[in-house]
Parts: structure tokens; sequence; C-alpha cells
């Protein structure tokens, strides 16, 4: 009883099996309906008639009989007309759509009823005798409408179009930004076009970026992958291991980017795998011994660098007996590696003051000690110096180096992209309807303390937090309160931020972020 109210209550769901061949309606094409729960296919129906013996009486003649069937069977024979192309009728009628043939009325539901029934023939309602009900299959629902992205793979858009996207999230590295749309537009071109074989094939660009810790590199992957809507999968370098140690190897990385693709094969074949912390699989210096940790890390993902066919569970992130396994194919997945190289700055310093004492210019030899973004210098050598094997770097052939941020971008970080943390904080306070204030000054100094902490922009929230916290708890207090500006001796711990009852015309601040 329960089932039949349920089965009642979202009949429309459901698809119409035909009562003979149990195919569904959108496979074997419109049902002729019997009985009010009862329809045909009418490949079924022929083969009835077929099988009935009746000469001269097909499926084409049932649908022309008017509606009472109360035809004789020794009625001169119709001439013939090809459902299917009406013109090829002898009689010349115009053409007539099955639902205009007389007895056959299209219902709502656009399944067919011939309402005269049939000559001879009972129908029996097999619901009557109590059978078991047709397993149904659910209609297909229309596709949820796809999100378009900003910036679509298939016709890439040019190298200024993806850096001007990047822009708009991501303040400052100039030159990252313009060697990953170069990359990028010339990685999704390359697997776009179809290669013709003239022999020359375009190599996979895999990047590596170099930079402090804190600077942009993961969020520009991961902004980039969303503007791109391709699936992204990040991992960490350090918990990378040689297939049989502990840990996760190394083809782990490409069954979570057929996860992030929602295991569509082919959308994890155009991905980005990023993996982080690449520095820290470097080579040992100085040790006879086998490293086991670094360099055969690095020799286990060359392949899968340039292009492997690798075995992945799916749905799961290890390999076991009981789950089913796909094969992808990584020559088109973009690989990026970052690192923040903490001695690389050494190396490259040492190699250009190297060069700077011979000849001429031998007088400037320290002029790179002062230099903050010395690793933009970075050449191959410094990074095989570094511990990097040879063919592991020749598989990242783009290298880009991000800036350490200054107090400057740091400001911007905090007001400018779309969600800026400082926007944020404005509006939580917005919905208590207090205005939310940042004296210019204020906005340095917590940029000053943020870059103090040598963790580049991950300190801007935690420096913020600790100064917003008392604001956050204080300010819903009292309904009076209608603006609350935060001032630079706030922020240095020798003063309070400036608070404004409402009703009371506010002193226009003259640097103050609104
Ligand atoms: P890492 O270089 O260590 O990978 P992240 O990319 O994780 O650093 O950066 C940490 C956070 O700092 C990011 O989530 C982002 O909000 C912010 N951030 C860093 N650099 C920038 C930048 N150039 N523009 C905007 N936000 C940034």
């Amino acid at each position: 009883m329960a089932e039949k109210i349920d089965r009642n209550e979202n009949e429309n769901e459901y698809e119409e099996f035909c009562y003979i061949c149990r195919r569904p309606e959108s496979v074997a094409g419109k049902l002729i309906k019997i009985q009010p729960n009862m329809g045909i296919c009418a490949d079924c129906m022929q083969r009835t008639f077929d099988s009935m013996n009746i000469p001269g009486l097909g499926f084409g003649d049932m649908m022309r009989f008017p509606g009472d069937m109360n035809f004789p069977f020794t009625q001169p024979k119709v001439p013939e007309t090809n459902m299917d192309n009406p013109k090829e009728g002898e009689d010349g009628d115009e053409k007539k759509k099955p639902s205009e043939i007389a007895g056959d009325q299209e219902q709502p539901n656009g399944l067919h009823n011939i309402s005269g029934g049939f000559p001879n023939i009972q129908f029996l309602n097999l619901a009557d005798l109590g059978m078991p009900g047709p397993q149904r299959i659910k209609k297909k629902k229309p596709k949820a409408k796809k999100v378009e992205p900003v910036l679509d793979i298939h016709s890439i858009p040019a190298p200024h179009k993806i850096k001007a996207s990047l822009d708009e999230y991501v303040v400052g590295q100039e030159q990252a930004k313009k060697t990953m749309s170069v990359a990028v537009y010339n990685h999704y071109k390359r697997i776009m076009s179809k290669v013709e074989d003239d022999g020359v094939e375009i190599e996979k660009s895999n990047m590596l970026m170099v930079g402090p810790t804190g600077s942009g590199k993961t969020y520009l992957v991961r902004t980039l992958a969303r503007l791109l809507d391709v699936p992204l999968a990040i991992t960490d370098a350090t918990s990378l291991t040689e297939a049989g140690y502990i840990g996760d190897d190394i083809e782990s990385v490409v069954s979570k980017l057929l996860a992030a693709a929602d295991n569509d094969v082919e959308r994890a074949e155009h991905g980005i795998i990023f993996i982080d912390e690449i520095d820290k699989i470097a080579k040992k210096k100085n040790t006879n011994q086998r490293d086991v940790s670094g360099e055969s890390v690095q020799q286990g993902m060359l392949k899968l660098l340039e292009g492997a066919e690798v075995e992945v569970p799916i749905g799961a992130s290890s390999k076991n007996a009981m789950v089913p396994m796909t094969t992808v194919d990584t020559k088109n997945i973009l690989f990026i590696c970052g690192g923040a190289f903490p001695d690389l700055e050494d190396i490259v310093k040492e190699r250009l003051n190297k060069t700077a004492s011979i000849g001429f210019v031998s007088n400037l030899k320290d002029q790179y000690d002062e230099d903050e973004n010395i690793l933009s210098k970075v050449k191959t050598e410094d990074l095989r110096k570094f511990g990097m094997i040879p063919e592991f770097i020749g598989r990242l052939p783009v290298i880009c180096a991000l800036e350490s941020l200054t107090e400057d971008m740091l400001v911007r970080i905090l007001t400018e992209p779309k969600n800026a943390i400082i926007k944020q904080y404005q509006k939580l306070l917005a919905l208590d309807e207090v205005q939310l204030k940042f004296d210019k000054d204020a906005l340095y100094a917590i940029a000053k303390k943020a870059k103090e902490e040598k963790v580049g922009a991950r300190a801007l929230r935690s420096v913020l937090e600790e100064y917003m916290m008392d604001i956050m708890y204080e300010i819903p207090k009292d309904d009076n309160i209608g603006t609350v500006v935060i001032t630079k001796d706030y922020i240095e711990n020798h003063g309070t931020p400036l608070i404004q009852m409402r009703g009371v015309e506010v002193p226009k601040l003259e640097d103050s972020n609104s």
C-alpha cells in the first residue's frame, strides 16, 4: 500500500515501459496505450499482428482504422502508406502526422491511445492479476545548467587575457603571472590542436615555481585552475614515497586528480597537478649512502611528468583487489611543482658573485647581497646544485620565481582582491549596521607586523584577527555605535580605535579606507 502511494506520488518522474518487451519508452519509441496503465511499443505491436497471421493487416493499417473499429475484414485493401514516409503512399493524401490519424489521440503525456481498441483482440490488464509492478527507470533529468568557465580551455584565450583574469585575484607577482599565462596557453593549445604528423612535437610545459613561503604559489595555481575550470590536485612532495614504502606512492596524485574530476578520466587528463614542497625531496648533500627519501622519489616522478599510462583506483586512494581500476594518461596533465628552496638564494648569489668577480665588474662583487628577489635569477645549474637531479629539472622546462611580498603588496592583498580579508570584516560588521574603516597608516602597521613573521601573506589574517577580536566582541554590545575607525596607534598598542556614535557627523578621515 505504502509502495502504491509512493509510486503514484512522483509518477511523472518514471519512464513508461512496453508491457511485452519491457523496454523503456526512451529506447523503444512512443508507446501505444491500450489500457490506462499499459503501453506497448510499435515493434511488439507489429510482431503481435504478424503472429496472428491476418493477411494484409499490419500495424500501419491499424493506425488508420476509424475509432469505432467496426470495419469489415473484407474491406477493400487500404492503399499502403509508409508511415515513415507518407509521400510514398498511392492515395495522394496529404501528409498526416500519426497523431492526426483517426482514433489516435495524442495524450498530454505524449502517449498514443487508440480509443476504439482492436478487433478481436482483448488485452488482459496484467496489473489486475496482482502481478508485480514493472521495474521502473527514472526519467533522465535535464542536466543542471553548467556554469560557464571564465576562460575556456577549448578556445584558449591569449596569454594577456589569462593574465588579466589572474590580476583580479593575485596581487603583484607580475613576472610569474606572465610566465604562467604563456605556459598554460601553450599547454592547452598543444592539447586542443590536432597535432599533424609533421615530425614536430611540442613538448609539455610543466612548471617549477620558486618563491618564499606565503608568496602565493598555491593561490596562483588554485586561481588558474578555477578560472579554466579544470580539475586540480594538490599534494605535498614530502608525503610521497617510492612504491613499497609507507606513505602515498607517487601515482596516488593521479588518483587524487581523478577524484577531483569526479572520476571523469577525460577531464582528469586535462587537469593540473600541483606538487608543493618540491625542495624537500632534493638529494641530500654529502651522503654516500643511497638516498631513499629524496632522489628516488624524483626518479619515480620522471615517467609521470613526461607522460605515462597509470593504473589508478576509481573512487579510492589506495589500490586493492576490491576497487575497480582505470587507466589515466598523464601525457596532457600539466604538472606544476612549487617550493621555497630556502638555501637556493645563497647558491644563486654565489654564482652571480663569482661571475661578477671576473673581469671589469669585479668591484660590484657584493651587489647581490641586498637583492630580495635574487630567486628570479635562478638557473637550472643552481637547482642542480641544490640537489634536484638533472632529469627532473629537464622535465620542468618553465621556471618562474615569485617575489617576496613587500609591505605595499601586503597592504594591497589586505584590501584589493575580490575576497580581501578587510572586505570580509567590513561585511560582517555591516550586518550589525556598523561601518568599519581603516586608517591608511593602520594598514601599513598591520603589513609591517605581518612581514616580521616571515610567512608572507599568510600572517595577515592572524595579525588582523588579533586586533579585530576585541572589536567584534565589544561592538555588538552597544546599538548606538555607528562607525569604528582602526588607527595606527591601536595596531601599535598605544591607542584605541575611534568610535563614532550614530547620528553624529563623522569627520572625514583623509586617508581612511572605507
Ligand atoms: P605559498 O606560496 O606558500 O603556497 P599560498 O599561496 O598558500 O602561499 O598563500 C597563502 C595565502 O596568502 C593565500 O591563500 C592568499 O590568500 C594569500 N596570498 C598570497 N600571495 C598573494 C597574492 N600575491 N595576492 C593575493 N593573495 C595572496
